[in-house]
Protein backbone atom coordinates (compact mmCIF):
# COMPACT_ATOMS: atom_id res chain seq x y z
CA UNK A 1 0.00 0.00 0.00
CA UNK A 2 1.39 3.53 -1.19
CA UNK A 3 2.28 5.63 1.82
CA UNK A 4 0.02 8.83 2.72
CA UNK A 5 2.08 11.90 1.75
CA UNK A 6 1.30 15.20 3.79
CA UNK A 7 3.16 18.45 3.46
CA UNK A 8 3.01 21.35 6.39
CA UNK A 9 3.52 24.16 5.24
CA UNK A 10 4.94 26.57 7.89
CA UNK A 11 7.23 25.47 10.53
CA UNK A 12 5.88 28.00 13.40
CA UNK A 13 4.34 26.66 16.54
CA UNK A 14 1.21 25.33 14.55
CA UNK A 15 3.44 23.40 11.76
CA UNK A 16 5.76 22.01 14.21
CA UNK A 17 3.14 21.06 16.43
CA UNK A 18 0.85 19.27 13.48
CA UNK A 19 4.56 17.41 12.78
CA UNK A 20 4.51 16.42 16.21
CA UNK A 21 1.65 14.97 16.69
CA UNK A 22 1.05 13.17 12.95
CA UNK A 23 4.51 11.09 14.26
CA UNK A 24 3.07 10.20 17.32
CA UNK A 25 -0.43 9.13 15.91
CA UNK A 26 -0.92 4.87 15.17
CA UNK A 27 -0.99 5.12 11.36
CA UNK A 28 2.71 7.02 11.75
CA UNK A 29 4.54 4.28 10.10
CA UNK A 30 2.34 4.89 6.83
CA UNK A 31 2.75 8.80 6.54
CA UNK A 32 5.15 10.80 4.73
CA UNK A 33 5.31 13.88 6.80
CA UNK A 34 7.47 16.79 4.76
CA UNK A 35 7.24 20.42 6.44
CA UNK A 36 8.37 23.24 4.34
CA UNK A 37 9.05 26.11 5.98
CA UNK A 38 10.25 29.40 4.44
CA UNK A 39 13.09 30.95 6.95
CA UNK A 40 16.65 29.62 7.92
CA UNK A 41 15.13 28.98 11.22
CA UNK A 42 11.63 27.33 12.15
CA UNK A 43 9.52 28.93 14.78
CA UNK A 44 8.17 31.67 13.04
CA UNK A 45 6.36 34.17 15.77
CA UNK A 46 7.85 32.10 18.37
CA UNK A 47 11.76 33.38 17.14
CA UNK A 48 14.15 33.84 19.44
CA UNK A 49 17.06 36.02 18.78
CA UNK A 50 20.67 35.39 20.08
CA UNK A 51 21.86 38.54 21.27
CA UNK A 52 25.31 39.55 22.79
CA UNK A 53 24.48 42.81 25.53
CA UNK A 54 27.88 44.05 27.70
CA UNK A 55 30.07 40.87 26.24
CA UNK A 56 26.60 38.67 27.63
CA UNK A 57 24.72 36.48 25.14
CA UNK A 58 20.85 35.67 25.83
CA UNK A 59 18.49 34.86 23.81
CA UNK A 60 15.52 36.94 23.38
CA UNK A 61 12.04 36.61 22.03
CA UNK A 62 11.02 39.23 19.26
CA UNK A 63 7.76 37.79 19.37
CA UNK A 64 5.91 35.20 21.80
CA UNK A 65 6.79 37.01 25.71
CA UNK A 66 4.61 34.99 27.72
CA UNK A 67 2.84 31.93 28.05
CA UNK A 68 0.32 30.62 31.55
CA UNK A 69 -1.00 27.75 32.51
CA UNK A 70 -4.02 29.49 33.53
CA UNK A 71 -4.45 30.64 29.76
CA UNK A 72 -2.47 27.67 28.17
CA UNK A 73 -4.01 24.65 29.53
CA UNK A 74 -3.38 22.48 26.77
CA UNK A 75 0.93 23.77 26.05
CA UNK A 76 1.26 23.32 30.00
CA UNK A 77 0.12 19.70 29.72
CA UNK A 78 2.45 18.94 26.51
CA UNK A 79 4.79 20.28 28.61
CA UNK A 80 4.75 17.69 31.14
CA UNK A 81 5.32 15.17 28.78
CA UNK A 82 8.51 13.12 29.62
CA UNK A 83 9.81 13.47 26.16
CA UNK A 84 8.99 17.43 26.30
CA UNK A 85 10.06 18.24 29.68
CA UNK A 86 13.86 16.78 28.79
CA UNK A 87 13.90 19.42 26.78
CA UNK A 88 12.17 22.51 27.32
CA UNK A 89 10.43 24.39 30.41
CA UNK A 90 8.36 27.27 30.99
CA UNK A 91 9.32 28.81 34.11
CA UNK A 92 7.52 31.39 36.07
CA UNK A 93 8.12 34.85 36.01
CA UNK A 94 8.13 37.80 38.60
CA UNK A 95 4.08 38.98 38.53
CA UNK A 96 3.88 41.48 35.66
CA UNK A 97 3.99 45.16 36.05
CA UNK A 98 1.81 46.65 33.55
CA UNK A 99 1.79 50.07 32.85
CA UNK A 100 0.87 53.15 30.07
CA UNK A 101 2.78 56.79 30.09
CA UNK A 102 1.37 59.82 28.30
CA UNK A 103 2.20 63.09 29.95
CA UNK A 104 3.60 64.57 32.89
CA UNK A 105 0.44 63.80 34.73
CA UNK A 106 -1.42 61.10 32.91
CA UNK A 107 0.78 57.89 33.82
CA UNK A 108 -0.66 54.56 35.19
CA UNK A 109 0.75 51.73 36.27
CA UNK A 110 -1.03 48.22 37.77
CA UNK A 111 1.28 47.99 40.98
CA UNK A 112 0.95 50.42 43.78
CA UNK A 113 4.49 52.80 43.12
CA UNK A 114 2.73 53.92 40.15
CA UNK A 115 0.26 55.63 42.11
CA UNK A 116 2.30 58.02 44.22
CA UNK A 117 3.08 61.38 43.52
CA UNK A 118 2.32 63.72 40.76
CA UNK A 119 2.90 61.83 38.02
CA UNK A 120 -0.02 59.63 38.61
CA UNK A 121 -1.73 62.34 40.62
CA UNK A 122 -4.68 62.08 37.59
CA UNK A 123 -4.95 58.52 37.28
CA UNK A 124 -5.02 58.30 40.94
CA UNK A 125 -7.62 59.95 41.73
CA UNK A 126 -10.69 58.76 43.59
CA UNK A 127 -12.92 58.92 40.79
CA UNK A 128 -10.45 56.79 38.30
CA UNK A 129 -10.07 54.36 41.09
CA UNK A 130 -13.61 53.35 41.30
CA UNK A 131 -13.87 53.37 37.32
CA UNK A 132 -11.22 50.40 37.37
CA UNK A 133 -12.73 48.86 40.64
CA UNK A 134 -16.04 48.55 38.18
CA UNK A 135 -14.68 47.40 34.96
CA UNK A 136 -12.28 45.07 36.88
CA UNK A 137 -15.19 43.68 38.75
CA UNK A 138 -17.14 43.32 35.59
CA UNK A 139 -14.83 41.40 33.47
CA UNK A 140 -13.86 38.78 36.33
CA UNK A 141 -17.63 38.11 36.98
CA UNK A 142 -18.47 38.75 33.15
CA UNK A 143 -19.60 35.35 33.04
CA UNK A 144 -22.55 35.77 35.95
CA UNK A 145 -23.03 39.93 35.20
CA UNK A 146 -26.00 41.29 33.43
CA UNK A 147 -25.66 44.99 31.59
CA UNK A 148 -28.60 46.31 30.25
CA UNK A 149 -30.63 43.18 30.53
CA UNK A 150 -28.20 40.85 28.55
CA UNK A 151 -25.27 38.95 29.67
CA UNK A 152 -22.31 40.66 29.80
CA UNK A 153 -20.11 37.34 29.00
CA UNK A 154 -21.25 37.86 25.33
CA UNK A 155 -21.03 41.40 24.61
CA UNK A 156 -18.84 43.01 22.63
CA UNK A 157 -16.60 45.64 24.49
CA UNK A 158 -18.44 48.16 22.27
CA UNK A 159 -21.47 47.41 23.76
CA UNK A 160 -20.47 47.10 27.35
CA UNK A 161 -19.02 50.25 26.90
CA UNK A 162 -22.57 52.11 25.18
CA UNK A 163 -24.30 50.91 28.37
CA UNK A 164 -21.69 52.42 30.69
CA UNK A 165 -20.54 55.93 29.30
CA UNK A 166 -18.70 57.22 32.47
CA UNK A 167 -16.13 54.16 31.88
CA UNK A 168 -16.08 54.86 28.07
CA UNK A 169 -15.25 58.09 28.32
CA UNK A 170 -13.52 58.02 32.10
CA UNK A 171 -9.83 58.32 32.18
CA UNK A 172 -9.16 54.74 33.34
CA UNK A 173 -10.90 53.05 30.00
CA UNK A 174 -8.90 55.78 27.61
CA UNK A 175 -5.29 55.70 29.57
CA UNK A 176 -5.50 52.18 31.02
CA UNK A 177 -7.95 49.93 29.69
CA UNK A 178 -7.25 50.66 26.18
CA UNK A 179 -3.24 50.42 26.50
CA UNK A 180 -3.70 46.74 28.04
CA UNK A 181 -6.32 45.94 25.51
CA UNK A 182 -3.83 47.11 22.35
CA UNK A 183 -0.99 44.98 24.56
CA UNK A 184 -3.33 41.90 24.23
CA UNK A 185 -4.77 42.41 20.88
CA UNK A 186 -2.17 42.60 18.72
CA UNK A 187 0.29 45.78 19.98
CA UNK A 188 -1.60 48.69 19.40
CA UNK A 189 -4.84 47.33 16.95
CA UNK A 190 -7.52 50.12 16.96
CA UNK A 191 -10.20 47.77 16.46
CA UNK A 192 -9.81 46.77 20.01
CA UNK A 193 -13.69 47.15 20.76
CA UNK A 194 -14.96 44.22 18.66
CA UNK A 195 -13.53 41.92 21.40
CA UNK A 196 -15.98 40.56 23.89
CA UNK A 197 -15.79 40.05 27.64
CA UNK A 198 -15.97 36.67 27.42
CA UNK A 199 -12.47 36.58 25.88
CA UNK A 200 -10.49 38.99 28.36
CA UNK A 201 -12.53 37.05 31.55
CA UNK A 202 -9.88 34.45 31.59
CA UNK A 203 -7.83 37.39 31.89
CA UNK A 204 -9.25 38.59 35.22
CA UNK A 205 -10.64 35.88 36.66
CA UNK A 206 -9.30 34.08 39.56
CA UNK A 207 -9.42 30.59 38.75
CA UNK A 208 -8.75 27.39 41.39
CA UNK A 209 -5.53 25.85 41.64
CA UNK A 210 -4.02 28.22 39.52
CA UNK A 211 -1.82 31.75 40.02
CA UNK A 212 -3.76 34.58 39.42
CA UNK A 213 -5.67 37.14 38.09
CA UNK A 214 -3.43 37.38 35.29
CA UNK A 215 -3.89 40.51 34.78
CA UNK A 216 -5.48 43.06 37.94
CA UNK A 217 -5.75 46.98 37.81
CA UNK A 218 -4.29 47.34 40.95
CA UNK A 219 -1.59 45.12 41.49
CA UNK A 220 0.94 43.23 39.07
CA UNK A 221 -0.72 40.19 37.07
CA UNK A 222 0.47 36.86 38.43
CA UNK A 223 0.39 33.39 36.95
CA UNK A 224 2.45 34.55 33.85
CA UNK A 225 5.75 32.36 32.37
CA UNK A 226 8.54 32.74 29.92
CA UNK A 227 10.28 29.45 28.00
CA UNK A 228 13.11 29.24 29.92
CA UNK A 229 15.81 30.14 26.73
CA UNK A 230 13.30 31.69 24.72
CA UNK A 231 9.87 30.52 22.69
CA UNK A 232 12.05 28.75 20.50
CA UNK A 233 12.60 25.96 22.85
CA UNK A 234 9.32 24.59 22.59
CA UNK A 235 9.06 24.70 18.93
CA UNK A 236 12.64 23.28 18.52
CA UNK A 237 11.64 20.38 20.80
CA UNK A 238 8.15 19.57 18.95
CA UNK A 239 10.57 19.56 15.71
CA UNK A 240 13.31 17.31 17.18
CA UNK A 241 10.45 14.82 17.86
CA UNK A 242 8.97 14.74 14.49
CA UNK A 243 12.58 14.60 13.12
CA UNK A 244 13.34 11.15 15.42
CA UNK A 245 10.05 9.49 14.24
CA UNK A 246 10.58 9.94 10.86
CA UNK A 247 9.33 13.27 9.46
CA UNK A 248 11.18 15.69 7.20
CA UNK A 249 11.59 19.31 8.58
CA UNK A 250 13.16 21.61 5.58
CA UNK A 251 13.67 25.23 6.54
CA UNK A 252 14.93 27.66 3.76
CA UNK A 253 11.98 26.35 1.59
CA UNK A 254 9.45 29.32 0.93
CA UNK A 255 7.00 26.87 -1.00
CA UNK A 256 5.75 29.22 -4.03
CA UNK A 257 2.57 27.49 -5.26
CA UNK A 258 -0.10 24.77 -4.57
CA UNK A 259 -2.26 23.47 -7.29
CA UNK A 260 -4.72 20.46 -7.71
CA UNK A 261 -3.90 17.68 -9.56
CA UNK A 262 -5.38 15.33 -11.70
CA UNK A 263 -6.39 12.50 -9.76
CA UNK A 264 -7.10 13.90 -6.58
CA UNK A 265 -3.63 14.39 -5.05
CA UNK A 266 -1.96 18.16 -5.02
CA UNK A 267 0.96 19.72 -6.65
CA UNK A 268 3.31 21.82 -4.02
CA UNK A 269 6.58 23.60 -5.87
CA UNK A 270 8.91 25.12 -3.78
CA UNK A 271 12.11 26.48 -3.45
CA UNK A 272 15.26 24.80 -1.68
CA UNK A 273 19.06 25.86 -2.26
CA UNK A 274 18.44 27.57 -5.29
CA UNK A 275 16.48 25.19 -7.30
CA UNK A 276 12.61 24.87 -7.48
CA UNK A 277 11.19 21.23 -6.18
CA UNK A 278 7.67 20.04 -7.20
CA UNK A 279 6.10 16.87 -5.37
CA UNK A 280 2.30 15.36 -5.44
CA UNK A 281 0.38 15.05 -1.80
CA UNK A 282 -2.37 13.40 -0.26
CA UNK A 283 -2.76 16.48 1.81
CA UNK A 284 -1.64 19.56 2.15
CA UNK A 285 -1.92 21.90 5.67
CA UNK A 286 -1.62 25.41 5.69
CA UNK A 287 -0.40 27.11 8.78
CA UNK A 288 0.21 29.96 6.69
CA UNK A 289 -1.96 32.91 7.55
CA UNK A 290 -4.73 33.61 5.39
CA UNK A 291 -2.72 36.23 3.18
CA UNK A 292 0.05 33.59 2.43
CA UNK A 293 -2.85 30.62 1.79
CA UNK A 294 -4.12 32.95 -0.72
CA UNK A 295 -0.96 34.02 -2.36
CA UNK A 296 -0.63 30.19 -3.04
CA UNK A 297 -3.85 28.86 -3.92
CA UNK A 298 -5.41 31.78 -5.43
CA UNK A 299 -5.12 30.64 -9.30
CA UNK A 300 -7.40 32.46 -11.89
CA UNK A 301 -10.17 29.70 -12.87
CA UNK A 302 -9.37 26.79 -10.37
CA UNK A 303 -12.61 25.78 -9.85
CA UNK A 304 -11.39 24.24 -6.15
CA UNK A 305 -10.29 27.74 -5.04
CA UNK A 306 -14.04 29.14 -6.51
CA UNK A 307 -15.16 27.09 -3.64
CA UNK A 308 -12.52 28.05 -1.05
CA UNK A 309 -12.12 31.74 -1.64
CA UNK A 310 -16.13 31.67 0.12
CA UNK A 311 -14.11 30.90 2.97
CA UNK A 312 -10.18 31.59 3.36
CA UNK A 313 -8.04 34.22 2.18
CA UNK A 314 -8.01 37.86 3.67
CA UNK A 315 -12.02 39.05 2.85
CA UNK A 316 -12.75 37.01 5.54
CA UNK A 317 -9.39 36.75 7.67
CA UNK A 318 -8.26 40.38 7.79
CA UNK A 319 -3.79 40.18 9.53
CA UNK A 320 -2.65 43.12 11.27
CA UNK A 321 1.32 44.35 10.13
CA UNK A 322 3.55 44.46 12.44
CA UNK A 323 7.35 45.46 13.54
CA UNK A 324 9.71 44.17 16.44
CA UNK A 325 12.82 45.77 17.35
CA UNK A 326 15.35 44.37 19.80
CA UNK A 327 17.21 47.64 21.27
CA UNK A 328 19.07 48.89 23.90
CA UNK A 329 17.95 52.26 23.70
CA UNK A 330 15.50 53.81 26.46
CA UNK A 331 14.64 56.81 24.61
CA UNK A 332 12.00 55.02 23.62
CA UNK A 333 10.51 54.71 26.92
CA UNK A 334 8.17 57.89 28.20
CA UNK A 335 10.83 60.43 29.36
CA UNK A 336 8.34 61.04 32.11
CA UNK A 337 8.81 57.62 33.65
CA UNK A 338 11.99 56.62 32.15
CA UNK A 339 13.86 57.12 35.83
CA UNK A 340 11.30 54.98 37.46
CA UNK A 341 11.09 51.63 35.32
CA UNK A 342 9.75 49.11 37.47
CA UNK A 343 7.62 48.15 34.37
CA UNK A 344 8.04 44.72 32.55
CA UNK A 345 5.54 46.18 29.74
CA UNK A 346 5.04 49.94 29.05
CA UNK A 347 2.10 51.19 26.40
CA UNK A 348 4.22 54.33 25.20
CA UNK A 349 1.50 57.19 24.30
CA UNK A 350 3.82 60.08 25.27
CA UNK A 351 5.36 60.62 21.31
CA UNK A 352 1.67 60.49 20.07
CA UNK A 353 -0.37 62.73 22.15
CA UNK A 354 -2.24 64.58 19.32
CA UNK A 355 -5.00 66.13 21.47
CA UNK A 356 -5.75 68.53 18.39
CA UNK A 357 -6.17 65.73 15.95
CA UNK A 358 -9.18 63.80 14.94
CA UNK A 359 -7.84 60.26 16.50
CA UNK A 360 -9.61 56.57 16.89
CA UNK A 361 -12.23 56.81 19.53
CA UNK A 362 -11.72 60.34 20.18
CA UNK A 363 -8.80 59.28 22.05
CA UNK A 364 -6.22 62.83 23.09
CA UNK A 365 -3.41 60.29 21.01
CA UNK A 366 -2.92 58.27 17.96
CA UNK A 367 -3.62 54.78 18.41
CA UNK A 368 -1.77 53.67 15.30
CA UNK A 369 1.25 55.43 16.94
CA UNK A 370 1.67 54.16 20.00
CA UNK A 371 4.07 51.00 20.38
CA UNK A 372 4.72 48.55 23.57
CA UNK A 373 7.91 47.78 25.04
CA UNK A 374 8.73 44.54 27.09
CA UNK A 375 11.93 45.61 29.03
CA UNK A 376 13.68 42.23 29.09
CA UNK A 377 16.01 43.06 32.13
CA UNK A 378 13.22 43.46 34.78
CA UNK A 379 10.98 40.12 34.43
CA UNK A 380 13.41 37.36 32.17
CA UNK A 381 15.69 35.63 34.10
CA UNK A 382 19.17 36.18 32.81
CA UNK A 383 19.03 39.37 30.94
CA UNK A 384 20.97 42.18 31.56
CA UNK A 385 19.56 45.69 32.09
CA UNK A 386 18.35 48.13 29.76
CA UNK A 387 17.63 45.85 26.75
CA UNK A 388 14.30 46.12 25.41
CA UNK A 389 12.03 44.88 22.86
CA UNK A 390 9.63 47.69 21.31
CA UNK A 391 6.40 46.31 19.43
CA UNK A 392 4.56 48.27 16.78
CA UNK A 393 1.70 47.60 14.72
CA UNK A 394 1.46 49.91 11.22
CA UNK A 395 3.10 53.11 13.32
CA UNK A 396 3.93 55.16 10.06
CA UNK A 397 4.28 58.25 12.70
CA UNK A 398 5.44 56.08 16.11
CA UNK A 399 8.77 57.47 17.52
CA UNK A 400 11.46 54.67 16.69
CA UNK A 401 14.62 53.58 18.41
CA UNK A 402 18.04 55.05 17.21
CA UNK A 403 19.31 52.51 14.81
CA UNK A 404 22.86 52.40 16.25
CA UNK A 405 21.17 50.65 18.86
CA UNK A 406 18.78 48.43 17.11
CA UNK A 407 20.06 44.79 17.59
CA UNK A 408 17.27 43.03 15.49
CA UNK A 409 14.00 44.15 13.59
CA UNK A 410 11.52 42.00 12.02
CA UNK A 411 8.63 42.99 9.96
CA UNK A 412 5.64 40.44 10.06
CA UNK A 413 1.95 40.10 10.06
CA UNK A 414 -0.15 38.82 12.64
CA UNK A 415 -3.60 37.53 13.69
CA UNK A 416 -5.72 39.13 17.11
CA UNK A 417 -4.93 37.53 20.58
CA UNK A 418 -8.80 37.92 21.36
CA UNK A 419 -10.56 34.43 20.18
CA UNK A 420 -13.92 36.46 19.03
CA UNK A 421 -11.88 38.37 16.13
CA UNK A 422 -13.67 36.77 12.99
CA UNK A 423 -15.99 34.49 14.90
CA UNK A 424 -18.48 33.92 11.47
CA UNK A 425 -15.52 32.70 9.41
CA UNK A 426 -13.88 30.72 12.51
CA UNK A 427 -17.22 28.58 12.38
CA UNK A 428 -17.56 28.15 8.94
CA UNK A 429 -14.53 27.15 8.41
CA UNK A 430 -15.01 23.49 8.92
CA UNK A 431 -17.06 23.04 5.62
CA UNK A 432 -14.00 22.95 3.91
CA UNK A 433 -11.80 21.45 6.02
CA UNK A 434 -10.12 18.61 3.90
CA UNK A 435 -12.00 19.72 1.02
CA UNK A 436 -9.61 18.42 -2.18
CA UNK A 437 -6.71 17.49 0.80
CA UNK A 438 -6.05 20.94 1.94
CA UNK A 439 -6.72 22.00 5.58
CA UNK A 440 -6.25 24.88 7.51
CA UNK A 441 -4.56 25.05 10.90
CA UNK A 442 -3.32 28.45 13.12
CA UNK A 443 -4.95 31.72 13.91
CA UNK A 444 -7.95 31.39 11.93
CA UNK A 445 -9.21 27.95 13.47
CA UNK A 446 -8.95 29.47 17.13
CA UNK A 447 -6.69 32.53 18.44
CA UNK A 448 -3.35 33.71 17.95
CA UNK A 449 -1.68 32.69 20.63
CA UNK A 450 0.49 29.30 21.45
CA UNK A 451 -2.68 27.66 22.88
CA UNK A 452 -4.41 28.82 19.73
CA UNK A 453 -1.53 27.27 17.26
CA UNK A 454 -1.61 23.75 19.50
CA UNK A 455 -5.04 23.58 19.57
CA UNK A 456 -5.34 23.59 15.83
CA UNK A 457 -2.45 21.44 15.23
CA UNK A 458 -4.02 18.81 17.10
CA UNK A 459 -7.55 19.45 16.46
CA UNK A 460 -6.44 18.28 12.64
CA UNK A 461 -4.23 15.57 13.93
CA UNK A 462 -7.64 14.37 15.14
CA UNK A 463 -9.37 14.76 12.12
CA UNK A 464 -7.23 13.73 9.54
CA UNK A 465 -8.12 9.83 9.86
CA UNK A 466 -4.39 8.99 11.28
CA UNK A 467 -5.28 7.52 14.57
CA UNK A 468 -4.25 10.27 16.58
CA UNK A 469 -4.85 10.01 20.64
CA UNK A 470 -4.38 12.81 22.56
CA UNK A 471 -1.77 11.98 25.23
CA UNK A 472 -3.39 13.85 27.82
CA UNK A 473 -6.63 15.33 29.17
CA UNK A 474 -8.81 12.64 31.45
CA UNK A 475 -7.57 12.92 35.36
CA UNK A 476 -3.84 13.87 34.09
CA UNK A 477 -4.80 16.82 32.35
CA UNK A 478 -5.73 19.78 33.40
CA UNK A 479 -9.86 20.16 33.50
CA UNK A 480 -10.18 23.41 31.75
CA UNK A 481 -8.17 22.26 28.84
CA UNK A 482 -10.90 20.18 28.36
CA UNK A 483 -13.29 23.00 28.37
CA UNK A 484 -11.16 24.86 25.44
CA UNK A 485 -10.56 21.74 23.84
CA UNK A 486 -14.04 21.42 23.46
CA UNK A 487 -15.08 25.06 22.73
CA UNK A 488 -12.69 25.48 19.87
CA UNK A 489 -12.20 22.04 18.29
CA UNK A 490 -15.20 20.22 18.73
CA UNK A 491 -17.40 23.46 18.25
CA UNK A 492 -15.93 25.77 16.15
CA UNK A 493 -13.24 23.73 14.04
CA UNK A 494 -15.15 20.71 13.70
CA UNK A 495 -18.63 20.46 15.29
CA UNK A 496 -20.46 17.48 15.17
CA UNK A 497 -21.85 18.46 12.17
CA UNK A 498 -18.98 18.35 9.96
CA UNK A 499 -17.97 15.29 7.31
CA UNK A 500 -15.27 15.59 5.17
CA UNK A 501 -16.46 17.55 2.02
CA UNK A 502 -16.76 15.94 -1.20
CA UNK A 503 -14.51 17.34 -4.14
C1 LIG B 1 4.95 40.18 18.18
C2 LIG B 1 4.17 39.00 18.64
C3 LIG B 1 4.09 38.71 19.99
C4 LIG B 1 3.34 37.61 20.43
N1 LIG B 1 3.30 37.34 21.77
C5 LIG B 1 2.68 36.22 22.19
C6 LIG B 1 2.75 35.83 23.55
O1 LIG B 1 3.34 36.51 24.38
N2 LIG B 1 2.14 34.67 23.91
C7 LIG B 1 1.49 33.88 23.00
O2 LIG B 1 0.98 32.81 23.37
N3 LIG B 1 1.40 34.25 21.71
C8 LIG B 1 1.98 35.39 21.29
N4 LIG B 1 1.93 35.73 19.97
C9 LIG B 1 1.13 34.91 19.06
C10 LIG B 1 1.89 33.62 18.70
O3 LIG B 1 3.18 33.95 18.32
C11 LIG B 1 1.21 32.94 17.54
O4 LIG B 1 -0.15 32.71 17.79
C12 LIG B 1 1.81 31.59 17.21
O5 LIG B 1 3.19 31.56 17.42
C13 LIG B 1 1.46 31.34 15.76
O6 LIG B 1 2.08 30.16 15.32
P1 LIG B 1 1.74 29.64 13.86
O7 LIG B 1 2.61 28.48 13.61
O8 LIG B 1 0.28 29.44 13.72
O9 LIG B 1 2.09 30.85 12.89
P2 LIG B 1 3.53 31.45 12.56
O10 LIG B 1 4.37 31.50 13.76
O11 LIG B 1 3.26 32.70 11.80
O12 LIG B 1 4.16 30.35 11.59
C14 LIG B 1 3.82 30.24 10.24
C15 LIG B 1 5.12 30.23 9.47
O13 LIG B 1 4.88 29.99 8.10
C16 LIG B 1 5.94 30.58 7.40
N5 LIG B 1 5.55 30.78 6.01
C17 LIG B 1 4.83 31.80 5.49
N6 LIG B 1 4.71 31.65 4.16
C18 LIG B 1 5.37 30.51 3.84
C19 LIG B 1 5.61 29.83 2.62
N7 LIG B 1 5.15 30.29 1.44
N8 LIG B 1 6.33 28.68 2.64
C20 LIG B 1 6.79 28.19 3.80
N9 LIG B 1 6.61 28.80 5.00
C21 LIG B 1 5.89 29.95 5.01
C22 LIG B 1 6.15 31.90 8.10
O14 LIG B 1 7.51 32.32 7.98
C23 LIG B 1 5.84 31.55 9.53
O15 LIG B 1 7.03 31.40 10.24
C24 LIG B 1 2.67 36.81 19.50
C25 LIG B 1 2.75 37.10 18.13
C26 LIG B 1 3.50 38.18 17.70
C27 LIG B 1 3.61 38.46 16.22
Amino acid sequence: MSRRRIAVIGGGASGCALAWALTRSRDAAALDVVLLHDEPQLGGHSHTVPVTVDGVQVGVDIGVQYVTPTAYPNVFSMLDLPELSSRVHAEPVRPVHFAASFTEDINWGAFPSYREGPLFARMAAPEVRAQARELGGDLAAAWRRRVGGRSAFTMKLSEYLDHKPHLRDGDFVRFAFFPILSVFNGYTAWDLLEGTLADLWPLFARFPFVDGPLVHFEQPGQGWHRFEGGAQRWIEAMAALARERGADLRPASPVQRVRPRPGGRTEVVWEEEGAVRSEEFDDVVFTVDMQGVEELLAHEEDPLWERLSGFVGTQHFSTLPGVCIIHTDAAVLSPHTVHLQHEDVQFTGTHAWRPDAENPYGLPYDLHSTYATHIQGHGVPGVPPGLYVTMYAEAQDAFWPDPAKVLHRKEWRHGRWLSSYFAAAKARLHQVQGLGGLWFAGNPATFDAEEGALLSAIGLAGRMGVGFDLPWGGLRGRPHGAILRRHFIDGIMFPSSWTRPAA
